[in-house]
């Protein structure tokens, strides 16, 4: 069947792959319909790796991904055949101690979607552990369905905030997942959030959202901006996202006493932090890698119509001209959010 396959760095190619792994018991088969490119799809096409992960061999990219089920396992409850579905890109060891605790995004052995040596999703079926399948409700699209996997990171960060209803929240950074960050916020319950970055066209995108106050921090200074707002005591919820070195040693100036501090960019090298500052607030910080058990409330927010990604899907791109779609995410324009591939 027909893959995107990465042959090697800055080398695409739409050809012939076999499907990836067995039918089990356990597994379904899926019709893969949509996927969303990542920035990290797009990294590892331009760089050929991401920290440790190099690619070595041809490697399907995508991990994004929904589809409708063909085929399930003998063992599988609650699906059937024609069913549309997202599905969570990293499946962990579900014996581990990591996952036992439910932190099976921490899980060491999870096996992730196009993360080297691991093939992706950009291929016309997948086979799939059920238990990381979720059924999509009537009144979500399958291209909605491949949005889930960028806002969970968001409400993964809008939990690990604690968010109270009534806070006020600042994000560090508009680009797809600050964006997530700042809807996922709103969800949990602030009553306003603020977003700085310096480039308009995103910033107008994440203003279109009620209740989220755009700062162009090229025209603004964001952190004049929040403490008048506030009357000099600051935000209830701090969430950096933009991995930006230049905003570690300052970002606790956002943060109220008392306030949290959710860390979700990665920063490619070590940063400077200013933790005096943090702990003459007491601030509490907390970090986010990737999400767990966030996917059924993903498809919730989306699902009851609380939450519009709609409008975060730039373009869409047939699977043939997927190679052209990569491109224009390589172009890394303003206005573009999510480019999206249908299968
Ligand atoms: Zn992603």
């Amino acid at each position: 069947m027909k893959a995107l396959v990465l042959e090697k760095q800055g080398v695409m190619a739409i050809r012939d792959m076999p499907i990836q792994g067995e039918m089990g018991p356990d597994s379904v088969r899926i019709k893969v319909k949509n996927v969303g490119i990542c920035g990290s799809d797009v990294h590892y096409y331009t760089h050929g790796r991401i920290g440790q992960y190099a690619v070595k061999e041809p490697m399907i990219l995508g991990h994004e991904a929904a589809g409708v089920v063909e085929e399930i396992g003998a063992n599988v409850k609650g699906f059937r055949p024609g069913d549309r579905v997202c599905m969570e890109p990293g499946i962990p060891n579900g014996k581990s101690r990591a996952s036992k605790l439910g932190l099976y995004n921490l899980d060491p052995d999870v096996v992730f979607w196009a993360t080297p040596p691991v093939h992706g999703c950009l291929i016309e079926e997948v086979i799939h552990p059920a238990e990381y399948a979720y059924k999509l409700p009537e009144t979500m699209s399958l291209a909605e369905g491949a949005m889930v996997e960028p806002l969970a990171i968001g409400i993964q960060a809008a939990k690990k905030a604690r968010i109270v209803p009534g806070d006020v929240g600042v994000v560090i950074g508009a680009g797809t997942i600050g964006i997530m960050c700042a809807i996922s916020a709103l969800a949990g319950g602030c009553s306003k959030v603020y977003i700085a970055d310096n480039k308009q066209e995103k910033l107008d995108i994440a203003g279109s959202y009620d209740g989220v106050i755009p700062i162009n921090f090229t025209k603004e200074d964001p952190l004049k901006k929040v403490l008048g707002d506030t009357d000099g005591w600051g935000a209830d919820v701090v969430i950096e996202a933009s991995g930006a070195p230049a905003v570690y040693p300052g970002f606790a100036d956002y943060g109220c006493p008392g306030g949290k501090v959710v860390l979700v960019g990665i920063p490619i090298d070590p940063v400077p932090l200013d933790i005096a500052k943090i702990q003459a607030k007491e601030l509490d910080m907390a970090s986010v890698f990737r999400y767990a058990n966030i996917y059924p409330r993903a498809i919730n927010l989306i699902g009851s119509g609380k939450l519009d990604v709609k409008r975060l899907i730039s373009k869409t791109y047939s699977f043939e001209q997927s190679i052209a779609a990569f491109k224009h995410a390589e172009r890394m324009e303003p206005d573009v959010v999510k480019i999206m591939i249908e299968l």
